[in-house]
This record gives C-alpha cells, structure tokens and sequence, in this order.
C-alpha cells in the first residue's frame, strides 16, 4: 500500500510509521531522516540544508522533492509510509501528480491529531539513536536499559525555541495541505494522543476499514 502520515511535529508519525513498515513490509520514508542522514554524511545536500533544520525551517520544494522523487524511483514506486512528506501545499500537488504519472495513486493518508501542548512535551522530551534510528521519549517511551543514554540524541530542532518555531511554521504552511489531501485523496483522522500502543491500534483499524487487512 502507498500511505502518507500527516500531523504536526511530535505527532508520533516516524514512532507509527516504524510500526507500519515493520508489520506490513513497507519502506519508511522520512524526508527528515533523509535530511539528517545527508547532514551526518556532509553530502553537498546535507551541507545546504544543515541550517534550516537546525532553525526548524523548511527545506524548499523543489529539493525536498527531488529527494522524495529518487527515493521512490528506487523502490519502483512500490509499498511504502511517507513520513513528513508532504509538508505544503505545491509539495502535496507535486506528489500526487507525480504518482499518478507513475501508475502508483497513493492510497490514503492517516493524520495523527494532538494539541500543541502535547507536542511541546513529546519534542522536548524525544531522544534518538543515530545509530538504529529508534525514537524514544523520556517519559512516555523510555529507551531499553542495553541502550546506553549518553549515544542517544537531543535533536538541536527540539529545543524550546526551534519547537515554538516549528509549531508556527507548521500552523502556517503545512495544516493548509490538510484541505488539499481531503479533496484529492482518502484521508483518515485519528486521535493521536493515548499510549503508542493505542495510537498504533487507531492507525490499523481505519487502515482495515478502508481496505481490509490484506489490502495494508
Ligand atoms: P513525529 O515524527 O511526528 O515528529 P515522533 O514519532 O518522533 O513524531 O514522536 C515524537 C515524540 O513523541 C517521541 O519522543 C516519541 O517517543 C513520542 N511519542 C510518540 N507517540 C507517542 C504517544 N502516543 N504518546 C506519547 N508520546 C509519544
Ligand atoms: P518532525 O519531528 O518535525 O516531524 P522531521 O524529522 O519530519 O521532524 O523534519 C525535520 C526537519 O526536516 C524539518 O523541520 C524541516 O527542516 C526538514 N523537513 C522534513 N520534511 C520536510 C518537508 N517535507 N519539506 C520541507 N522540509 C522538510
């Protein structure tokens, strides 16, 4: 299936489309995550963007989806769970033009819906293995105790002021896309609060509901 989730930051996308991927056999893909990689690698890419997402700022269109656009070539335009991607509106206009013209529709979107307040305690609290990719929060999903702390990471976007910026530029260029996809696409809402455990239960039942188990 081709899915895309959609939510503010801190919604929990990348910890549910972890669990997508590894129960259905999709490829996850995280534009963040491919941002990031670029950075740790010093690719021309990485070096170009390294700034803005250290400000919590978005990456222009065009690169975001030149990226987007040679990760699915290489899965042949196959089964998979965007993550973050799209973000604006051109972003989703693009994607679904540039699926259609591929023969690969995607299927539906699922957005995660939590409070800005939520949010703010998720970012601030999240920590991240560079090396496995997992996500852990503090409090809510604590890293297991082989896992030794001090290799974990405090994103420099999830301090106060790059969350605070983040939220803002979420409200005024990515929450637009949500009228967008409602129009052109099957799009789900759930709540996103709850244990990650329940969130994941949400995902999947709207999922079955839509298509049957088979059809994730
Ligand atoms: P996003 O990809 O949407 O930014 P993440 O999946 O990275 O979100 O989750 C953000 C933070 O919130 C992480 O620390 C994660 O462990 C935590 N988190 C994810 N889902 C939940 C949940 N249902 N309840 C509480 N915390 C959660
Ligand atoms: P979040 O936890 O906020 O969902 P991500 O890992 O998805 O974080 O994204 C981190 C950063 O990468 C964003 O703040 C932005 O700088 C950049 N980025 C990721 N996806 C996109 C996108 N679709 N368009 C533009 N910039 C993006």
């Amino acid at each position: 299936m081709r899915l895309a989730l959609f939510g503010p930051p801190g919604a929990g996308k990348g910890t549910q489309a972890k669990r997508l991927a590894r129960d259905h056999d999709l490829t996850h893909l995280s534009t963040g995550d491919l941002f990031r990689a670029a950075i740790r690698e010093r690719t021309p890419l990485g070096l170009k963007v390294a700034s803005l997402l250290e400000a919590g700022e978005l990456v222009p269109d065009d690169v975001t989806n030149g990226i987007v656009a040679d990760r699915l070539a290489q899965i042949d335009y196959g089964s998979f769970v965007l993550d973050g991607f799209p973000r604006t509106v051109p972003q989703a206009e693009w994607l679904l033009d540039h699926l259609a013209a591929n023969d690969a529709p995607l299927d539906a979107v699922v957005s995660l819906v939590v409070p800005d307040e939520d949010v703010v305690g998720r970012l601030s609290r999240r920590r991240t293995d560079p090396e496995t990719g997992a996500i852990y929060h503090l409090d809510f999903n604590p890293p297991p105790a082989d896992v030794d702390p001090e290799t974990l990471v405090h994103r420099p976007d999830d301090q106060p002021e790059a969350i605070r910026h983040r939220l803002e530029v979420y409200h005024e260029e990515t929450a637009p896309v949500e009228a967008y996809l409602r129009e052109h696409v099957r799009y789900h809402e759930i709540d996103g609060t709850g244990s990650l455990a329940e969130v994941q239960a949400r995902v999947t039942d709207v999922l079955v509901e839509d298509r049957g188990l088979a059809g994730i």
